[in-house]
């Protein structure tokens, strides 16, 4: 017989004389009731067992973990909670699950004790949920931009740029096989390696994906990104996903409405698709809240925190406003923060961007019109700008409980002073003469933004640390698959 998903059994229309269902044993209790899950949902299906008529024998079998077949009645459930439940006539043990040996037992976990154990984690509930959503989240990325006609473009994970310039590289060279060329102490030479140049895992497919967008118009990529972040914080990944959307003719503020836009729909797309995962996040955040200090504690829960960002649009707050904000927030230089800026043209740092969004504003925030000396060399240069307090189109938005979630611009179209500021900066014409390409031939006004996939996973589930929303995190140290 085809077994059924938990899901639709429990979402039945009526009681059926016979379904099957297989999954994976959460709990037996009185060495009768079964709750079984198969990962459809964060909702388990109660089996109930003919304990007096099945063997000892396969009784001592249904322990945690354990995957089992099981066929009987769909039949009204008398206990809260669940409308229907199996009366089990058939009961088949598909694969044991050792009770001292599987970790999982059902019990609440310390999160690094699941880390440890990343390949297991999802048979919890918390992690069978996040996934769920980060699967739901996914098609909510391909859906928005489809349905607005941008093109997917995948861009090369294999580059020969750095993007961001920030040197967070990871290399990439091919194993020395026998006619590699070798320096004269017998080195590999790595320049003249596999690919005749010194390449890279991609830290972002910008560059490529503005190639495309001036001829399509509109393209976005979404695809494995590389950064050999040096520090151990809860929000960097070694390896992590990032959205990045490239419009051509779109300037700064269509970009800062195109991201807003873009976040409110995948969040309600999250919102109707996985009512029951949230709500589980949410009940688990609540009761984890309980055990934090009043002033700790937030001031929303999960649904009401995706709720406000669908329904308030976000701050616009320039660098320099937002600078003098910082510093009148630190009245008499109390320590309000661990780094003080005391001037124009400072980088935030985390805690001033949750101090922005937390404190003062208490809702999203798009900061705008950074200091060119901050950021990276394709942006555009404002018009306006006084010398020595150059200001370039960028923006960066800022979310509660997180900080950074976006970073974009407008792109500098002008061929000279994309030139001066690559001179300026050292970056070689001719390794990006392909880029150049984009503003010797048709350039225009155009602008995109990198969104992290985990950061969104990481708001809309409401966890805090971005190694527990990725299926397999890989951090610096952590080398288990
Ligand atoms: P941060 O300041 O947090 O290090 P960034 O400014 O270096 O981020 P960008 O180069 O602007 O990052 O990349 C665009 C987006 O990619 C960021 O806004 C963030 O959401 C995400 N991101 C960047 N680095 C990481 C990382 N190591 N792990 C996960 N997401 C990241
Ligand atoms: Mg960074
Ligand atoms: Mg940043
Ligand atoms: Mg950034």
């Amino acid at each position: 017989m085809k077994h059924t998903k938990v899901k639709e059994l429990l979402n039945s229309a009526s009681t059926l004389p016979e379904v099957n269902a297989k999954g994976w044993v959460r709990t037996f209790r009185n060495n009768q009731f079964i709750a079984l899950n198969d990962g459809s949902t964060i909702n388990n299906i109660q089996c109930v067992v003919d304990f007096e008529n099945t063997a000892d024998e396969i009784l001592k079998r249904i322990t945690t973990g354990a995957a089992v077949s099981v066929t009987g009645a769909l039949v009204e459930s008398k206990g809260a909670g669940q409308k229907y439940e199996i009366q089990v006539a058939t009961l088949e043990i598909l694969g044991d699950s050792d009770p001292e040996k599987f970790p999982m037992q059902p019990k609440k976990h310390s999160m690094e004790f699941l880390r440890e154990n990343a390949h297991l984690r999802v048979r919890t509930n918390a992690f069978g949920a996040i996934m769920r959503v980060r699967s739901v989240l996914s098609f909510a990325v391909h859906s928005y931009f489809q349905e607005k006609g941008f093109v997917y473009v995948n861009t090369p994970i294999i580059t020969g740029s750095d993007a961001e310039g920030a040197g967070e590289m990871f290399k990439v060279t091919a194993l020395p096989f026998d006619n590699t060329p070798r320096t004269e102490d017998g080195k590999v030479n790595y320049k003249e390696d596999f690919f005749g140049k010194e390449t890279n895992l991609t830290v972002s497919g910008q560059l490529e994906g503005e190639t495309f967008a001036m001829a399509l118009g509109q393209i976005y990529t979404f695809g494995p990104t590389f950064r050999a972040e040096n520090s151990n914080t809860s929000r960097h990944l070694a390896e992590f996903w990032m959205i990045e959307p490239e419009v051509a003719f779109n300037d700064l503020n269509d970009n800062m409405d195109l991201a807003e836009e873009f976040i409110q729909y995948v969040i309600k797309y999250a919102l109707e698709k996985c009512p029951e995962d949230l709500k589980f996040l949410e009940s688990r955040l609540l009761d984890e809240e309980k055990s934090k200090p009043q002033a700790e504690r937030s001031e929303m829960a999960l649904l009401e925190k995706l709720d406000f960002v669908l329904k308030n649009n976000f701050k616009r707050v320039s660098y320099t406003e937002a600078i003098s904000i910082l510093r009148d927030s630190t009245p008499n230089k109390k320590k309000k923060f661990n780094y003080i800026i005391n001037e124009w043209g400072a980088d935030l740092q985390s805690e001033h961007e949750r101090y922005l969004v937390e404190k003062h504003f208490k809702c999203p925030v798009i900061l705008f019109d950074y200091p060119a000396n901050i950021k990276a060399f394709y942006m555009r240069l404002n018009d306006d700008t006084e010398p020595g307090k150059e200001t370039v189109r960028a923006m960066d938005i800022l979310f509660p409980g997180i900080g950074e979630i976006v970073g974009g611009s407008q792109r500098e179209e002008r061929y000279d002073v994309l030139i001066e500021k690559m001179k300026a900066l050292g970056i070689d014409e001719e390794e990006l003469s392909w880029y150049l390409d984009t503003r010797r031939f048709g350039s225009a006004v155009h602008s995109g933004f990198g969104l992290g996939f985990e950061r969104l996973v990481l708001f809309v589930t409401g966890m805090t640390n971005i190694r527990d929303v990725i299926p397999f995190p890989r951090t610096p140290g952590s080398a288990e698959f």
